[in-house]
Protein backbone atom coordinates (compact mmCIF):
# COMPACT_ATOMS: atom_id res chain seq x y z
CA UNK A 1 0.00 0.00 0.00
CA UNK A 2 1.43 3.46 -1.11
CA UNK A 3 2.32 5.87 1.73
CA UNK A 4 3.50 9.14 1.42
CA UNK A 5 7.02 9.96 1.67
CA UNK A 6 6.98 13.39 2.36
CA UNK A 7 5.39 12.72 5.85
CA UNK A 8 8.34 10.89 6.93
CA UNK A 9 10.49 13.93 7.62
CA UNK A 10 8.11 15.21 9.64
CA UNK A 11 9.55 14.78 13.43
CA UNK A 12 9.61 16.55 16.59
CA UNK A 13 11.89 15.61 18.80
CA UNK A 14 10.44 16.46 22.15
CA UNK A 15 7.76 13.39 21.25
CA UNK A 16 10.62 10.79 20.20
CA UNK A 17 12.29 10.88 23.54
CA UNK A 18 9.25 10.45 25.41
CA UNK A 19 9.25 7.03 24.17
CA UNK A 20 12.62 6.64 25.76
CA UNK A 21 11.29 7.51 28.74
CA UNK A 22 8.67 5.46 28.79
CA UNK A 23 10.96 2.93 29.18
CA UNK A 24 12.79 4.02 32.06
CA UNK A 25 10.04 5.00 33.89
CA UNK A 26 8.50 1.40 33.50
CA UNK A 27 11.53 0.02 35.22
CA UNK A 28 10.57 2.22 38.22
CA UNK A 29 12.79 5.16 38.22
CA UNK A 30 11.28 8.36 39.34
CA UNK A 31 11.13 10.76 35.91
CA UNK A 32 11.55 14.31 36.12
CA UNK A 33 9.41 16.18 33.54
CA UNK A 34 11.31 18.95 32.07
CA UNK A 35 10.30 18.71 28.38
CA UNK A 36 7.30 20.32 28.04
CA UNK A 37 6.34 23.64 26.94
CA UNK A 38 2.98 23.39 28.39
CA UNK A 39 2.31 25.68 31.67
CA UNK A 40 -0.73 23.68 32.01
CA UNK A 41 1.05 20.63 32.62
CA UNK A 42 3.06 22.64 35.78
CA UNK A 43 -0.33 23.52 37.32
CA UNK A 44 -1.18 26.77 35.99
CA UNK A 45 -4.93 27.13 35.17
CA UNK A 46 -6.68 29.69 32.73
CA UNK A 47 -8.76 32.12 35.24
CA UNK A 48 -11.57 31.11 36.54
CA UNK A 49 -13.84 33.52 34.11
CA UNK A 50 -12.27 32.20 30.90
CA UNK A 51 -13.16 28.61 32.08
CA UNK A 52 -16.86 29.85 33.35
CA UNK A 53 -17.16 31.17 29.62
CA UNK A 54 -16.59 28.02 27.68
CA UNK A 55 -18.91 26.17 30.19
CA UNK A 56 -21.47 28.82 29.38
CA UNK A 57 -20.99 29.07 25.75
CA UNK A 58 -21.58 25.29 25.58
CA UNK A 59 -24.47 25.55 27.99
CA UNK A 60 -25.73 28.44 26.17
CA UNK A 61 -26.07 25.91 22.84
CA UNK A 62 -23.12 27.15 20.93
CA UNK A 63 -21.89 23.59 19.64
CA UNK A 64 -22.33 23.68 16.45
CA UNK A 65 -19.88 24.48 13.31
CA UNK A 66 -18.72 28.62 13.56
CA UNK A 67 -17.79 30.18 10.75
CA UNK A 68 -14.95 29.24 8.96
CA UNK A 69 -13.14 32.00 9.33
CA UNK A 70 -14.26 32.58 13.85
CA UNK A 71 -16.20 34.11 15.44
CA UNK A 72 -16.70 37.75 14.43
CA UNK A 73 -16.20 39.46 17.58
CA UNK A 74 -13.11 37.24 18.28
CA UNK A 75 -11.33 38.32 15.03
CA UNK A 76 -12.57 41.93 16.15
CA UNK A 77 -10.62 41.62 19.76
CA UNK A 78 -7.46 39.91 18.08
CA UNK A 79 -7.25 42.76 15.29
CA UNK A 80 -7.26 45.21 18.44
CA UNK A 81 -4.68 43.70 20.15
CA UNK A 82 -2.28 43.24 17.23
CA UNK A 83 -3.34 46.69 16.26
CA UNK A 84 -2.07 47.76 20.09
CA UNK A 85 1.05 45.67 19.33
CA UNK A 86 1.59 47.85 15.80
CA UNK A 87 0.06 45.54 13.20
CA UNK A 88 -1.89 47.24 10.69
CA UNK A 89 -4.65 44.67 10.42
CA UNK A 90 -8.61 44.96 11.01
CA UNK A 91 -11.09 41.86 11.72
CA UNK A 92 -10.87 40.88 8.24
CA UNK A 93 -7.09 40.13 7.80
CA UNK A 94 -7.96 37.81 11.17
CA UNK A 95 -8.40 33.91 10.77
CA UNK A 96 -8.77 31.84 13.82
CA UNK A 97 -7.00 28.42 13.58
CA UNK A 98 -6.39 25.48 15.71
CA UNK A 99 -3.37 26.72 17.64
CA UNK A 100 -0.21 28.50 16.31
CA UNK A 101 0.14 24.80 14.40
CA UNK A 102 -2.42 24.76 12.01
CA UNK A 103 -1.38 28.16 11.06
CA UNK A 104 1.75 27.28 10.54
CA UNK A 105 0.71 24.82 8.87
CA UNK A 106 -1.83 26.77 6.09
CA UNK A 107 0.50 29.39 5.57
CA UNK A 108 3.24 27.01 4.23
CA UNK A 109 0.72 24.90 2.63
CA UNK A 110 -0.55 28.25 1.11
CA UNK A 111 2.46 30.16 0.24
CA UNK A 112 5.05 27.29 -1.30
CA UNK A 113 5.76 25.78 -4.66
CA UNK A 114 8.24 22.63 -4.49
CA UNK A 115 12.20 23.88 -3.70
CA UNK A 116 11.41 27.34 -2.55
CA UNK A 117 13.22 28.19 1.03
CA UNK A 118 11.96 29.51 3.66
CA UNK A 119 14.69 31.26 6.21
CA UNK A 120 14.57 30.67 9.60
CA UNK A 121 16.70 31.71 13.05
CA UNK A 122 18.59 28.65 14.31
CA UNK A 123 17.80 27.00 16.47
CA UNK A 124 14.48 26.70 15.38
CA UNK A 125 11.16 25.86 16.64
CA UNK A 126 11.09 21.71 15.05
CA UNK A 127 7.16 22.09 13.84
CA UNK A 128 8.06 25.27 11.49
CA UNK A 129 10.78 23.48 9.72
CA UNK A 130 8.53 20.22 9.37
CA UNK A 131 5.39 21.61 7.98
CA UNK A 132 7.77 23.88 5.52
CA UNK A 133 9.39 20.39 4.38
CA UNK A 134 5.51 18.81 4.06
CA UNK A 135 4.51 21.47 1.95
CA UNK A 136 7.82 21.23 -0.77
CA UNK A 137 9.97 23.93 0.62
CA UNK A 138 13.51 23.43 1.98
CA UNK A 139 14.04 25.48 5.44
CA UNK A 140 17.27 27.18 5.78
CA UNK A 141 18.58 28.28 8.84
CA UNK A 142 20.30 31.65 9.52
CA UNK A 143 22.33 32.54 12.71
CA UNK A 144 21.47 34.42 15.79
CA UNK A 145 24.11 36.49 17.01
CA UNK A 146 23.51 35.94 20.87
CA UNK A 147 19.93 37.29 20.83
CA UNK A 148 19.68 39.48 17.74
CA UNK A 149 20.04 38.06 13.96
CA UNK A 150 22.40 38.21 12.49
CA UNK A 151 21.79 40.21 9.35
CA UNK A 152 24.93 39.26 7.50
CA UNK A 153 24.13 35.71 7.70
CA UNK A 154 20.47 36.44 6.74
CA UNK A 155 21.70 38.76 3.24
CA UNK A 156 23.94 35.39 2.36
CA UNK A 157 21.47 33.02 2.48
CA UNK A 158 18.43 34.83 0.14
CA UNK A 159 18.49 33.40 -3.48
CA UNK A 160 15.86 33.80 -6.10
CA UNK A 161 14.38 30.35 -4.34
CA UNK A 162 13.77 32.58 -0.95
CA UNK A 163 9.59 32.99 -0.25
CA UNK A 164 9.91 34.01 3.46
CA UNK A 165 11.69 34.80 6.17
CA UNK A 166 10.49 33.41 9.78
CA UNK A 167 11.14 35.11 13.00
CA UNK A 168 9.91 33.83 16.71
CA UNK A 169 10.46 36.46 18.80
CA UNK A 170 10.42 35.42 22.01
CA UNK A 171 12.38 32.58 20.91
CA UNK A 172 11.83 28.78 21.29
CA UNK A 173 14.21 27.11 22.66
CA UNK A 174 16.15 29.97 23.52
CA UNK A 175 14.41 32.28 25.03
CA UNK A 176 15.86 35.33 22.53
CA UNK A 177 13.58 38.84 21.68
CA UNK A 178 14.81 40.40 19.02
CA UNK A 179 14.81 44.21 19.77
CA UNK A 180 13.68 46.53 17.33
CA UNK A 181 16.40 47.65 15.51
CA UNK A 182 16.99 43.83 14.23
CA UNK A 183 13.31 43.74 13.20
CA UNK A 184 13.45 46.80 11.24
CA UNK A 185 16.53 45.39 9.89
CA UNK A 186 14.62 42.16 8.81
CA UNK A 187 11.53 43.36 7.17
CA UNK A 188 14.09 46.11 5.08
CA UNK A 189 15.79 42.63 3.91
CA UNK A 190 12.12 41.45 3.05
CA UNK A 191 11.12 44.48 1.59
CA UNK A 192 14.11 44.69 -0.60
CA UNK A 193 13.49 40.96 -2.09
CA UNK A 194 9.72 40.93 -1.76
CA UNK A 195 10.27 38.07 1.08
CA UNK A 196 7.10 37.70 3.04
CA UNK A 197 7.63 37.68 6.92
CA UNK A 198 6.23 35.69 9.14
CA UNK A 199 6.77 36.20 12.73
CA UNK A 200 5.35 33.61 15.63
CA UNK A 201 4.69 35.64 18.59
CA UNK A 202 3.18 33.14 20.56
CA UNK A 203 5.39 34.02 23.74
CA UNK A 204 4.72 37.98 23.50
CA UNK A 205 3.05 37.86 26.80
CA UNK A 206 5.92 36.12 28.08
CA UNK A 207 8.72 38.59 28.62
CA UNK A 208 11.09 38.81 31.52
CA UNK A 209 13.58 41.78 30.23
CA UNK A 210 13.76 44.61 28.38
CA UNK A 211 10.88 45.78 25.66
CA UNK A 212 9.09 43.51 23.72
CA UNK A 213 8.08 44.61 19.81
CA UNK A 214 6.12 42.52 17.18
CA UNK A 215 7.12 42.17 13.73
CA UNK A 216 4.33 44.52 13.07
CA UNK A 217 5.38 47.83 14.87
CA UNK A 218 8.26 48.09 12.80
CA UNK A 219 7.14 48.82 8.98
CA UNK A 220 3.51 48.68 8.52
CA UNK A 221 3.80 48.58 4.62
CA UNK A 222 5.75 45.12 4.88
CA UNK A 223 3.86 41.98 3.96
CA UNK A 224 3.73 40.61 7.78
CA UNK A 225 2.07 37.38 8.57
CA UNK A 226 1.77 37.59 12.23
CA UNK A 227 1.22 34.12 13.95
CA UNK A 228 -0.24 34.07 17.72
CA UNK A 229 -2.33 32.16 19.64
CA UNK A 230 -3.76 31.66 23.28
CA UNK A 231 -1.92 28.39 24.16
CA UNK A 232 1.19 30.02 26.15
CA UNK A 233 0.35 33.62 27.67
CA UNK A 234 -3.36 32.41 27.70
CA UNK A 235 -2.82 29.25 29.48
CA UNK A 236 -5.05 27.39 27.56
CA UNK A 237 -2.91 25.13 25.28
CA UNK A 238 -5.22 21.61 25.58
CA UNK A 239 -7.53 23.84 23.93
CA UNK A 240 -5.90 24.27 20.94
CA UNK A 241 -6.71 27.74 19.39
CA UNK A 242 -4.46 30.69 17.77
CA UNK A 243 -4.75 32.58 14.68
CA UNK A 244 -2.90 34.35 11.68
CA UNK A 245 -3.08 38.40 11.25
CA UNK A 246 -2.10 39.22 8.13
CA UNK A 247 -0.69 42.94 8.25
CA UNK A 248 0.88 45.38 5.82
CA UNK A 249 0.15 46.10 2.31
CA UNK A 250 -2.14 44.44 -0.33
CA UNK A 251 -0.12 42.23 -1.76
CA UNK A 252 -0.87 39.91 1.04
CA UNK A 253 -4.42 39.30 -0.53
CA UNK A 254 -3.20 35.79 -2.66
CA UNK A 255 -1.99 34.09 0.43
CA UNK A 256 -4.34 35.32 2.52
CA UNK A 257 -6.79 34.14 -0.26
CA UNK A 258 -5.54 30.65 -0.16
CA UNK A 259 -5.44 30.52 3.59
CA UNK A 260 -8.90 31.43 3.32
CA UNK A 261 -9.68 28.34 1.43
CA UNK A 262 -7.72 26.20 3.41
CA UNK A 263 -10.04 27.60 7.06
CA UNK A 264 -13.22 26.50 4.24
CA UNK A 265 -12.36 23.61 3.92
CA UNK A 266 -11.86 22.32 7.49
CA UNK A 267 -15.58 24.07 8.30
CA UNK A 268 -14.08 25.47 11.58
CA UNK A 269 -12.73 26.05 15.35
CA UNK A 270 -14.69 24.79 18.33
CA UNK A 271 -16.96 27.28 18.67
CA UNK A 272 -17.21 27.09 22.79
CA UNK A 273 -13.43 27.38 22.76
CA UNK A 274 -13.66 30.92 20.79
CA UNK A 275 -16.21 32.06 23.15
CA UNK A 276 -13.45 31.24 26.32
CA UNK A 277 -10.92 33.17 23.84
CA UNK A 278 -12.82 36.24 23.66
CA UNK A 279 -13.21 36.30 26.93
CA UNK A 280 -9.03 35.61 28.05
CA UNK A 281 -8.50 38.76 25.58
CA UNK A 282 -11.26 41.16 26.75
CA UNK A 283 -11.83 40.05 30.87
CA UNK A 284 -9.28 40.86 33.50
CA UNK A 285 -5.67 40.47 32.46
CA UNK A 286 -3.90 40.28 36.40
CA UNK A 287 -3.13 36.54 35.70
CA UNK A 288 -0.70 36.89 33.32
CA UNK A 289 1.53 38.97 36.13
CA UNK A 290 1.29 36.91 38.33
CA UNK A 291 2.40 34.09 36.29
CA UNK A 292 5.40 35.68 34.39
CA UNK A 293 6.16 36.51 37.92
CA UNK A 294 6.29 32.97 39.14
CA UNK A 295 7.74 31.80 35.66
CA UNK A 296 10.72 34.87 36.11
CA UNK A 297 11.43 33.55 39.70
CA UNK A 298 12.11 29.66 38.36
CA UNK A 299 14.20 31.05 35.61
CA UNK A 300 16.36 32.92 37.97
CA UNK A 301 16.45 29.77 40.26
CA UNK A 302 17.22 27.08 37.33
CA UNK A 303 19.78 29.52 35.30
CA UNK A 304 21.63 30.47 38.30
CA UNK A 305 22.10 26.72 39.43
CA UNK A 306 22.75 25.73 35.42
CA UNK A 307 25.19 28.21 34.49
CA UNK A 308 27.20 27.10 38.01
CA UNK A 309 27.74 23.85 37.08
CA UNK A 310 31.10 22.53 35.98
CA UNK A 311 30.72 21.33 32.57
CA UNK A 312 27.50 23.88 31.33
CA UNK A 313 27.14 27.73 30.50
CA UNK A 314 23.68 28.97 30.46
CA UNK A 315 22.48 32.09 29.53
CA UNK A 316 19.80 33.94 30.87
CA UNK A 317 16.13 33.96 28.00
CA UNK A 318 14.65 37.16 28.18
CA UNK A 319 11.31 35.23 26.75
CA UNK A 320 9.07 32.04 26.74
CA UNK A 321 9.94 29.49 29.80
CA UNK A 322 12.75 27.58 28.41
CA UNK A 323 16.58 27.33 29.71
CA UNK A 324 19.33 25.94 26.95
CA UNK A 325 22.05 25.06 28.67
CA UNK A 326 25.52 24.55 26.75
CA UNK A 327 27.11 21.71 27.25
CA UNK A 328 30.80 22.70 27.52
CA UNK A 329 32.26 19.44 28.91
CA UNK A 330 29.87 16.33 27.53
CA UNK A 331 30.50 13.26 29.10
CA UNK A 332 28.60 11.86 26.43
CA UNK A 333 29.21 11.84 22.37
CA UNK A 334 26.37 14.44 21.64
CA UNK A 335 23.91 15.89 22.87
CA UNK A 336 21.38 13.61 22.17
CA UNK A 337 23.51 10.98 24.05
CA UNK A 338 23.67 13.01 27.08
CA UNK A 339 20.34 13.53 27.09
CA UNK A 340 19.38 9.89 27.01
CA UNK A 341 21.71 9.63 29.80
CA UNK A 342 19.96 11.77 31.29
CA UNK A 343 16.60 10.19 30.93
CA UNK A 344 18.29 6.53 32.42
CA UNK A 345 18.53 9.20 35.47
CA UNK A 346 15.46 10.24 35.95
CA UNK A 347 15.36 13.74 33.91
CA UNK A 348 13.40 14.02 31.17
CA UNK A 349 14.84 16.97 28.60
CA UNK A 350 15.21 17.66 25.00
CA UNK A 351 18.52 17.34 22.99
CA UNK A 352 19.55 20.83 21.13
CA UNK A 353 20.12 19.10 18.11
CA UNK A 354 16.36 18.51 17.75
CA UNK A 355 16.18 21.96 16.91
CA UNK A 356 18.84 21.99 13.91
CA UNK A 357 21.94 20.33 14.16
CA UNK A 358 23.93 23.21 12.97
CA UNK A 359 23.06 25.95 15.85
CA UNK A 360 21.33 23.69 18.20
CA UNK A 361 23.74 21.29 18.91
CA UNK A 362 25.53 20.56 22.49
CA UNK A 363 22.68 22.04 24.17
CA UNK A 364 20.01 21.06 26.05
CA UNK A 365 16.06 22.39 26.59
CA UNK A 366 14.72 22.35 29.75
CA UNK A 367 11.30 24.26 30.84
CA UNK A 368 11.30 26.28 34.21
CA UNK A 369 7.67 25.92 34.46
CA UNK A 370 7.80 23.86 37.66
CA UNK A 371 8.81 25.77 41.13
CA UNK A 372 12.73 24.94 42.59
CA UNK A 373 11.56 22.81 45.40
CA UNK A 374 10.38 19.94 41.95
CA UNK A 375 13.58 20.79 39.90
CA UNK A 376 16.30 21.49 42.16
CA UNK A 377 17.15 17.42 42.64
CA UNK A 378 16.29 17.03 38.30
CA UNK A 379 19.15 19.16 38.24
CA UNK A 380 21.45 17.33 41.06
CA UNK A 381 20.93 14.45 38.38
CA UNK A 382 22.11 16.44 36.14
CA UNK A 383 25.19 17.81 37.85
CA UNK A 384 25.95 14.25 38.53
CA UNK A 385 25.88 12.71 35.05
CA UNK A 386 28.31 15.43 34.18
CA UNK A 387 30.45 14.62 36.39
CA UNK A 388 30.13 10.67 35.35
CA UNK A 389 33.17 9.00 33.29
CA UNK A 390 32.87 9.99 30.19
CA UNK A 391 31.67 7.02 27.53
CA UNK A 392 32.84 7.15 23.99
N1 LIG B 1 5.16 28.25 18.08
C1 LIG B 1 6.16 28.11 18.98
C2 LIG B 1 7.40 28.94 18.84
C3 LIG B 1 6.03 27.20 20.03
O1 LIG B 1 7.03 27.06 20.91
C4 LIG B 1 4.86 26.41 20.15
C5 LIG B 1 4.71 25.41 21.21
O2 LIG B 1 5.63 25.02 21.87
C6 LIG B 1 3.85 26.60 19.19
C7 LIG B 1 4.04 27.52 18.18
C8 LIG B 1 2.59 25.77 19.24
O3 LIG B 1 1.49 26.62 19.35
P1 LIG B 1 0.00 26.09 19.46
O4 LIG B 1 -0.19 25.42 20.78
O5 LIG B 1 -0.80 27.36 19.35
O6 LIG B 1 -0.23 25.19 18.31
Amino acid sequence: MRISRRVADARYAIRDILVEARKVRQSGTKMYYLNIGDPVQYGFQPPENVTEALVRAVRDGNNYYADSEGLPDLREAIAEKERAKGLRTSADGVLVTNGVSEALDMVMLSMLEPGDEVLLPGPHYPPCASYIRLHGGVPVEFAVDGSEPDLDDIRSKITPRTAAICVTTPGNPTGWVFGKKSLQAIADVAGEHGLYVISDEIYDRIVFDGVYSGMGSVSPDVPVVVLNGFSKGHLMTGWRIGYVAFGGSGSLDGLRDNVNRLVTTRISVNLPVQHAALESLRGPQGYVGDFVSAIRRNRDAMVRRLDSMPGLSCRAPRGAFYAFPRIEENPCSSDWEFVLELVRNGVLAVPGSGFGSRYGRDHFRLVFLAPPDVFEPALDRIESVLSSTPTS
